[in-house]
């Protein structure tokens, strides 16, 4: 039974994802610590709750879309938190999609396993946890076409994947537990590093006297092609529809790539691999964040690191 779906975090991405399991038919309860947001959800007759522990009550399935891994904790392991009920833990599957650490993840992978359920379901006897971030950013949670990537247990990510589909477009099953976060951290790494990249080719290229118009028409017929140079273009006035065409404004902001970049160099460092760039990268975007520019999308690389210079 997947019907009633408590929902955790209606940020930026948490509510547009909220509301398109509305309008998928779910029955949905919520709940944010943002009582400004919280109301915006009643006024439209969405059930709203003020503690997680009472989003457990009376639901199937979570749903928890939070900033980070210490949020992730409070609102499961914390007082009033979604397990603070133990053994009478009623939803069956927890899905958490905040970007964390895969450490975290399989932490409470664990710890909702060991939560013994008191009225036994049909699936299975103990609940399920699912990581599974998202990739699309904020307009494809309102438009409905996020990817999932998810770790757990193959069975409960099948028995979640239309619920996965009425906020996505696709689905990626990773294995086990913690691997939907490792997937995402990774991908977020490889983004950062490709946008530095392609930052740098610009910011050259235009020393050396080529337009960034050309230039992007070189990289995009060559070898240099990358999302960040044929979809995201970090040069200003070089593509319509992106954030460097509009001040850096919305997309994905540099604060979070800073967040990510730290997961992944914690957990590089945690398994001992070494990552020279994740490391560099960090610096970077922590650097940004660190002089004002953190709510920026982090595409705002190109102008204050490389260029250093107000557009
Ligand atoms: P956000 O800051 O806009 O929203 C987070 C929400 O969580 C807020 O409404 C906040 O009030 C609420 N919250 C925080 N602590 C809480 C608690 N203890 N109890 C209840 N509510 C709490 O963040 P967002 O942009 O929606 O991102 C959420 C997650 O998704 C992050 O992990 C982020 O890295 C990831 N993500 C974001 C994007 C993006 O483009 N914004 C894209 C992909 C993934």
């Amino acid at each position: 039974q997947l019907e009633r779906v408590g929902f955790i975090g209606l940020g930026n991405m948490g509510s547009r994802m909220a509301n398109n399991l509305i309008k998928a038919g779910y029955k949905v309860t919520v709940h944010d610590l943002n009582h400004n947001v919280m109301k915006l959800f009643s006024e439209r007759g969405v059930l709203t709750k003020d503690l997680p522990s009472e989003i457990a009550e009376t639901s199937d399935v979570i749903i928890t879309m939070l900033p980070s891994s210490t949020h992730v904790l409070d609102v499961y392991t914390g007082p009033n938190g979604l397990l603070s009920s133990g053994n009478r833990l009623r939803p069956w599957l927890f899905i958490d999609s905040s970007t964390i650490d895969p450490q975290t993840s399989r932490k409470l992978s664990v710890a909702i396993s060991n939560c013994a359920l008191k009225e036994k379901k049909d699936y299975w006897e103990t609940p399920v946890m699912l990581d599974a971030p998202v990739s699309g950013g904020v307009l494809a949670a309102e438009a409905g076409t996020l990817t999932f990537m998810v770790g757990g247990l193959e069975e409960a990510y099948l028995a979640a994947k239309s619920l996965f589909l009425s906020m996505g477009k696709s689905t990626i099953y990773c294995g086990g537990a913690g691997n939907g976060s490792a997937a995402k951290i990774c991908n977020n790494l490889a983004m950062a590093v490709s946008m530095l990249g392609v930052s740098e080719a610009f910011s050259l290229g235009q020393s050396l006297g080529i337009s960034a118009s050309t230039l992007t028409k070189i990289l995009n017929s060559s070898s240099g092609r990358c999302w960040s140079s044929d979809s995201y273009n970090p040069v200003p006035g070089v593509m319509e529809g992106v954030p460097s065409s509009r001040n850096y404004d919305g997309g994905f902001a540099s604060k979070l790539m800073a967040k990510d970049l730290n997961i992944a160099f914690a957990s590089a460092t945690e398994v001992g691999v070494k990552c020279p760039l994740t490391s560099h990268a960090k610096k970077i975007f922590t650097e940004l964040c660190n002089h004002g520019h953190g709510m920026e999308d982090f595409s705002c690389v190109f102008r204050h690191y490389y260029s250093g210079k107000e557009e």
